[in-house]
């Protein structure tokens, strides 16, 4: 992977996050506290803002970069697990990313440690999860399925009932809204895998 490679990605990815920062924080007022849209934008403008220079590093390195300008800018609960999900990635992905299965499945269980949480609980593991399964799988045009697998799954979050988080608080009121965080890793897998495929 070039820098002028790598840099694309994470601009992508960045823009994205922050392009559809107002959604995340709509849906973050339905069952939350309304700022994970304000939360992750201000991790990723300050990703976007260090790109270049983060792109110039080894993929690990960049990886990890990106995980620990998340745990100190995103705050809130994403922060720590998003940063997470980026430094065990970049702890343990080649840096020819041809481990890209085995380390996302490394990265999502960094992430269930941190978080004290797994699959089913209405969270952003509610799109991990069967991302990673998919990776796991393998298979042809893993770019343009996995935003498929991604967007099923967060709508997949909507009857959940929340056991983790803030929107655990409401109970059965949470039932019949999209978890804030599984949206955002959505839309991160999207944007990602579509700049992959350009
Ligand atoms: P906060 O809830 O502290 O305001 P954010 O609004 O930025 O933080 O992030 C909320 C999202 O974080 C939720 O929608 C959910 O996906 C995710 N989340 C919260 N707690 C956990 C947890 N223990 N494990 C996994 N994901 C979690
Ligand atoms: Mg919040
Ligand atoms: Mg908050």
């Amino acid at each position: 992977m070039t820098p002028e490679h790598l840099h694309k990605l994470i601009v992508a990815v960045a823009d994205a996050v922050i392009a559809h920062a107002d959604e995340l924080t709509e849906l973050d007022q339905a069952i939350g506290d309304g700022d994970h849209g304000v939360n992750m934008r201000r991790g990723f403008e300050a990703v976007r803002a260090d790109a270049a220079a983060t792109a110039e590093k080894p993929l690990p390195d960049a990886l990890k970069a990106i995980g620990t300008q998340l745990v100190m800018k995103v705050g809130g609960a994403s922060g720590p697990l998003y940063g997470t999900l980026f430094l065990a990635l970049g702890k343990t992905i080649a840096p020819d990313a041809s481990n890209i299965a085995a380390a996302f499945a490394a990265a999502v269980q960094a992430v269930e440690a941190r978080g004290k949480s797994h699959p089913g609980q209405k969270t952003l593991l509610d799109v991990l999860a069967p991302v990673q399964a998919a990776l796991a799988d393998g298979g042809p045009h893993l770019p343009a399925r996995l935003p498929i697998v991604a967007a099923a799954a967060a709508d997949a979050t909507v009857p959940m009932l929340a056991t983790r988080g803030r929107a655990s608080f409401l109970g059965e009121r949470s039932i019949g809204h999209m978890d804030p965080g599984a949206r955002s890793s959505a839309l991160m897998i999207a944007s990602l895998c579509r700049a992959l495929e350009e």
